[in-house]
Order: C-alpha cells, then sequence, then structure tokens
C-alpha cells in the first residue's frame, strides 16, 4: 500500500511539472552556435516571418492565421511516419516542396514511395526529444520555423531495409531541388535521414 501511494505521488507531481510551464529554456536555447554547416539553414528559415515555434498553442495561431497549413499523411509518393516528437504542419511553401519531392521521386522510380520521419517541430517537441535522444540539438533549429521535415533514406515503399538504387535517386532529386533555388538539404548519418530546409 505504501509503495502504491509512492507511485502515485511521483506521477502527480510528473503531471504537476508538466502542466506547470516550460520544458525548455529559451534564452539556453538562443546561445548555442549552430555549426556552419546549419547556418544556412537557419538563415532560410528566418526569412519566412513566422517566429520560433514555441509550444502547441504557437503552432494553433500560425495555423488559423494561414500561415502554417496541414499535411496529409499519405500522399502521392509519400508517407509521413507516425510523428512523436514533430507536427504535420509546414508553411504552405515548404508544403508544397515536401509533395513535390516525393511526386518527382516517384515518377522517376515509377511509383516508388518516401517516408517523412520528422516535419514541424516546437521548442516543447524538441526538449520532450532531448529526454529520449541526447543526440537531439539543444541549439536553435529549422524545424522551429515550419519550413523544413526530415526523410528516411533507409525506409523506401514503407520498408526498412538499405536500397542504394533508390537512396541514389533521392540523393539526385534533392540535388536537383538545391540547384534550383529552392531547398537546402543535408545527410544526417545518426538519424539516417536528409533534413531538408525550404527556402522562400
Ligand atoms: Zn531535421
Amino acid at each position: 500500500m505504501k509503495k502504491y501511494f509512492a507511485v502515485t505521488i511521483f506521477f502527480t507531481s510528473l503531471l504537476f511539472n508538466a502542466q506547470k510551464g516550460h520544458c525548455y529554456d529559451l534564452d539556453k536555447v538562443l546561445k548555442v552556435e549552430p555549426t556552419p554547416l546549419y547556418e544556412k539553414h537557419l538563415n532560410a528559415s528566418k526569412k519566412f516571418n513566422i517566429k520560433i515555434l514555441k509550444d502547441a498553442k504557437t503552432v494553433k495561431k500560425y495555423r488559423e492565421a494561414g500561415k502554417l497549413n496541414a499535411v496529409n499523411e499519405l500522399g502521392k509518393g509519400y508517407r509521413i511516419q507516425k510523428l512523436e516528437y514533430s507536427k504535420a504542419v509546414l508553411t504552405p511553401k515548404a508544403k508544397t516542396a515536401l509533395r513535390e519531392i516525393a511526386k518527382t521521386f516517384s515518377s522517376k522510380t515509377k511509383g516508388s514511395t518516401l517516408t517523412y520521419t520528422s516535419l514541424t517541430r516546437t521548442l516543447e517537441d524538441q526538449c520532450r526529444l532531448r529526454k529520449v535522444n541526447r543526440n537531439a540539438s539543444s541549439g536553435l533549429s529549422s524545424h522551429n520555423y515550419g519550413n523544413a521535415f526530415d526523410v528516411s533514406y533507409v525506409r523506401f515503399n514503407d520498408r526498412l531495409e538499405r536500397n542504394e538504387r533508390l537512396e541514389k535517386i533521392l540523393e539526385k532529386v534533392l540535388k536537383e531541388f538545391e540547384n534550383a533555388g529552392k531547398i537546402y538539404f543535408i545527410k544526417e548519418k545518426i538519424q539516417s535521414c536528409y533534413h531538408v530546409t525550404v527556402r522562400t
């Protein structure tokens, strides 16, 4: 009985802390210097006229203003993985890029599909993610502005396995979009994905 009581108190205090306030410290987040490779991504994000997305409330506000749009879980050439630490919303321009990349990939592969693994991440989401993944960025990310998404290079046609041919085609499509001035992208080894930031 005593043990049960202690467990109840533990979970009640967890719940209380979660409701009390922020999980992140904005000052600390802002102090982390971006790596040189990542700097152009952040600069591209800042041009979208969206302030850092702090939590679900901020996202809701931008959605109501039409500055962030919901992205369908399934579309031509893609599916979005079940998202735990991000939300399926993007700026209209980023949404278009996500769909165009998938469509181009689909037509070059006679109907293969991509898996998007992460979309818009609020500071709140990022902080929760860091609790389970120490490698997650502690600083600002372009995911915090609604114009970035991750696409897996180990999951095609909804199957988790390496496929060099499809991987090469995906990289080629991303390069085309980058050369056209539409995106920047980085290959992220730990997460096995390409991090894509859409430009204005
Ligand atoms: Zn990313």
